[in-house]
Formats: structure tokens, C-alpha cells, sequence
């Protein structure tokens, strides 16, 4: 019996050096619930304690959670107006923007403006000129010189005004000294007018002067001869007459009895339409 005692005392104090040596290792809780027998949980520890820690628990982030996309939202695009290169209005805006900008011949180098050409279209008849004076090649505007003054006067006879009728000229640009444009010239600027054609789609084209007439209707024939009637032009009908300008070189009673007769056949097939 005094042997188990001895035992005992001995076994106990193994468990104690053996426990004080765990907390000198910094050890602050043992797991002995699986020392108990089956069922006995008296002693043991309801749950695992805390333990101490010797730096602060960083705080847990007040952010926001990270979340997936950091894509930023798209934002819509600000509308960009497509030129809509299918209307009238825009190729002509174009065509335009083309010819103030254009240097395919040497009348390029003396010009100081083009002048494409200016006016409504809303009853369909354009007017062709040969090429701009100095006051269009000033202002960029075509028949804004004496010339156009008669034309205004011309028109107001048979009840038409500029903005009934869209005017432009064989070459764009101010052949110098007010000559006739060189065939090379009418060659290079052809297309301008051409395309002009297309777009207006006018119902009737008024020929001023010789050289207008000779170059729509690719003929030599004098203006003498070709003006009083109609024409046809790519099934258009064209029909020539004197330039304001050779008007006023020659304003004779026949000259002008003429250009009246020529604006009487307009105003009839205009009143027809
Ligand atoms: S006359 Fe016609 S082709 Fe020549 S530079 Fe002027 S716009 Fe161009």
C-alpha cells in the first residue's frame, strides 16, 4: 500500500514537471477532455479559450468589399451626327468644300476666291455662266458685278429672282484679265460642274454666253446660231442665250429684244411645268 502511495506521489509529480515545463514553453491550454472517461464532462473546458495575443487584430476593414468588376460602367459615347453623305445637301456641301479647296488647273495660283456657285433650287433651273469676274473673284459669289446686276434686271422680267434659280459658271475660278478660259481649264473644272448636274437634277439649264453653250452641248457653232431654242442636254433641255456681260459691251435694241425672246421661251416651259 505504502508502495502505491510512493507510486503515486511520484506519478503526480512527473505531471507537474511535465506541465510546468509546457508553460515555461509558452504553452497556455492542454486538451484533456479525451483524458476523462466516456460520458464525464464536468471538468472539461466548455470551449477552447482566447488566446493572449501580443499584437493588435488589425481591424477589419470598414471598405467596402472588393468586388469584381473593376471595370469601370462604360459610359455611353456623346451622339456624333454622322454626315448623312446620301442626301443632296450634304454632297453638295462637299462638292463645294472640294472646289474652295481646289488647285487641279493654274487658275488656282491667280485667284483669290472660287466661286462654286450659289442659289435655290426649289423650281429646278440653273444657270451657266462661262467663269467669275473680279468682284466674284473678290467675294466668292457668282454675278455679284454689273453683270449680275443685268441678270437680276433679266430675271425680274419674267418674274424670277436669284433664289429661284441656282448659278454657277464652266470654270470657278477667275480666268485673269476676264479672258475666256483656256480648254485645258474648262477640261480640269468640268467635273465640278458635271456633279453640279447631277445633284440639282435641274428641269432646264440656261446657257449664258458662247463658251457656257459650246461645252454643255460640245459644239463650235456660234451663240448666234445656237441661241432662241431649246437644246437637249443628256435629255435636259438647255437653252442658251447671250452673257450680261456681252450685253453690256453691246447694248443694242437687238441685242437685248433678243435675250428678252430667250427669257419668254423660259418663262413659258417654267409656267408648263
Ligand atoms: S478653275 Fe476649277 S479646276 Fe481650276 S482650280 Fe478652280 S476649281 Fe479647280
Amino acid at each position: 500500500m505504502e508502495n502505491n502511495e510512493a507510486k503515486m506521489k511520484e506519478l503526480l509529480y512527473d505531471f507537474r514537471r511535465y506541465f510546468e515545463q509546457l508553460k515555461d514553453d509558452g504553452v497556455e491550454w492542454v486538451e484533456t477532455s479525451h483524458l476523462l472517461p466516456p460520458g464525464d464532462t464536468e471538468v472539461a473546458p466548455a470551449r477552447k479559450p482566447e488566446p493572449a495575443r501580443a499584437y493588435p487584430r488589425p481591424e477589419k476593414s470598414s471598405r467596402p468589399r472588393k468586388t469584381t468588376p473593376a471595370y469601370p460602367e462604360e459610359k455611353a459615347a456623346p451622339a456624333v451626327q454622322k454626315p448623312d453623305l446620301s442626301s443632296p445637301a450634304e454632297k453638295f456641301r462637299v462638292l463645294i468644300e472640294r472646289i474652295n479647296n481646289c488647285r487641279n488647273c493654274g487658275l488656282a495660283s491667280t485667284r483669290n476666291r472660287a466661286v462654286p456657285g450659289e442659289g435655290g433650287n426649289a423650281l429646278r433651273i440653273l444657270f451657266v455662266g462661262e467663269g467669275p469676274g473680279a468682284e466674284e473673284d473678290r467675294t466668292g459669289r457668282p454675278f455679284v458685278g454689273r453683270s449680275g446686276q443685268l441678270l437680276d434686271k433679266i430675271l425680274a422680267a419674267v418674274s424670277l429672282t436669284r433664289n429661284d434659280i441656282f448659278i454657277t459658271n464652266i470654270v470657278k475660278c477667275r480666268p485673269p484679265g476676264n479672258r475666256d478660259p483656256h480648254s485645258e481649264e474648262v477640261i480640269a473644272c468640268w467635273p465640278y460642274l458635271d456633279e453640279q448636274i447631277k445633284i440639282l437634277r435641274p428641269r432646264v439649264i440656261v446657257t449664258l454666253g458662247a463658251p457656257a453653250a459650246k461645252t454643255l452641248l460640245d459644239t463650235t457653232e456660234g451663240i448666234g446660231r445656237l441661241r432662241g431654242r431649246f437644246h437637249d442636254y443628256h435629255g435636259i433641255p438647255l437653252l442658251p442665250t447671250y452673257h450680261p456681260a456681252y450685253l453690256l459691251r453691246s447694248y443694242t435694241l437687238e441685242n437685248r429684244k433678243k435675250v428678252w425672246e430667250d427669257m419668254k421661251l423660259l418663262r413659258e416651259f417654267i409656267d408648263k411645268l
